[in-house]
């Protein structure tokens, strides 16, 4: 009811404005349960005398005391995404993060003038709100030309080094300590490194860690996948293969020569994905996807030597009555999906919020 009457009075829209200054210290009331419960019990009379009463110590804060929280008011945190490699995830690293947020003027002491000038905020009549129209529902946010303080400072009292702002920029570097084994869209929060605001509490700086896509791995949870070729001569023969980690050792990996590989077979390598953070020495499983490459080019006499080896293995295995239906065979082409359906598992959580 009260929200309706409230678009009808809007001094724009032809409404009185002492009509709608009165129904918007109504709104204040609805929305401040403390004023409500004043005006239930001692009516406008004692509103009025308890509303003086929350402005002189709003009054003693903001001017006695910069910096201290007035009614829970909390200054936006601010979000920095930093990208990250995989190596810096592994390995962990320093970081540093450099932003300009706004500090409380020391000339003024988050005062904004030398003398202090103060009256009403004539933007929200020193309720410290103001009525805004969303989708045609008037909603109520803190005033932004007081700063939800309700006051301000009288015009020609302007402190020289902040203008009346009250607060400066003033650049700050975080140091953003990477532990090894932290993931991509962690969020760790600098608690009151956003921008201060008088008779405000300050807001936290989060910073988002963005990990880049790696060449060789993939990451899922402290697992990591990786391929590994092999040639023919080594799936048959045996021999050693080598996988160059994300901390530059290079694993060295025995092929015993009894066992054939075979093409696409999937290994696992204990303790050497990810370190699992808050778990010293603890780490998740290397999972290797292996691909055996055959020879590109064979000259005559090489496949002839192989055929020496290997023998004529078709003919072998035909019986003499057997009814053959002679084919010619085409290319495969590829649908257009993800063949590699083991890559598919990675996450990757943008930080939306920049
Ligand atoms: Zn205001
Ligand atoms: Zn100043």
């Amino acid at each position: 009811m009260v929200k309706e009457t409230v678009v009808m009075m809007h001094p724009d829209r032809g409404g009185d404005a002492e009509v709608f200054q009165s129904i918007i210290q109504a709104h204040g009331v609805l929305i401040h349960p403390d004023r409500r419960a004043v005006y239930d019990n001692e009516g406008e009379e004692g509103l009025s005398k308890y509303m003086a009463a929350v402005r002189t110590d709003m009054f003693n804060r903001i001017f006695g005391r910069a910096g201290v929280s007035v009614g829970g008011r909390r200054t936006m945190d601010r979000i920095h995404c930093i990208r990250v490699s995989l190596e810096d995830l592994y390995n962990g690293k320093i970081h540093p993060v450099t932003f300009t947020r706004k500090v409380i003027c020391v000339t003024c002491s988050g005062k904004g003038g030398k003398q202090i000038g103060v009256k009403e905020c004539k933007e929200c009549f020193g309720q410290g709100v103001t009525i805004n129209m969303l989708q045609n529902l008037p909603t109520s946010s803190p005033c932004q030309l007081c700063f939800g303080t309700g006051l301000m400072v009288t015009v020609g009292d302007k402190c020289p080094t902040c203008e009346g702002q009250k607060v400066v920029p003033k650049e700050k570097t975080l140091l953003v300590d990477i532990e090894p084994g932290m993931k991509n869209g962690q969020a760790l929060t600098f608690e009151g490194y956003s921008d201060q605001s008088p008779g405000a509490v300050t807001g936290d700086a989060i910073v988002v860690l963005e990990q880049d896509d790696h060449p060789r791995f993939e990451r899922n949870g402290d697992n990591l996948t990786t391929k590994l070729s092999i040639d023919v001569l080594t799936a048959i023969a045996g021999g050693k293969a080598r996988i160059k980690h994300l901390d530059r050792r290079t694993l060295a990996i025995a092929i015993p020569q009894e066992n054939l590989i075979r093409d696409r077979e999937h290994w696992i390598v204990p303790g050497k994905g990810m370190p699992v953070p808050g778990k010293p020495l603890a780490f998740g499983d290397l999972h290797v996807k292996i691909s055996v490459e055959f020879p590109k080019n064979l000259s005559v006499s090489q496949i002839q030597q192989l055929k020496e080896v290997l023998g004529p293995i078709l003919e072998k295995n035909l019986s003499p009555n057997e009814d053959l239906d002679e084919v010619v065979v085409e290319a495969f082409k590829k649908p257009e999906t993800k063949d590699d359906v083991w890559l598919e598992n990675a996450s990757e959580e943008g930080c939306s919020h920049q």
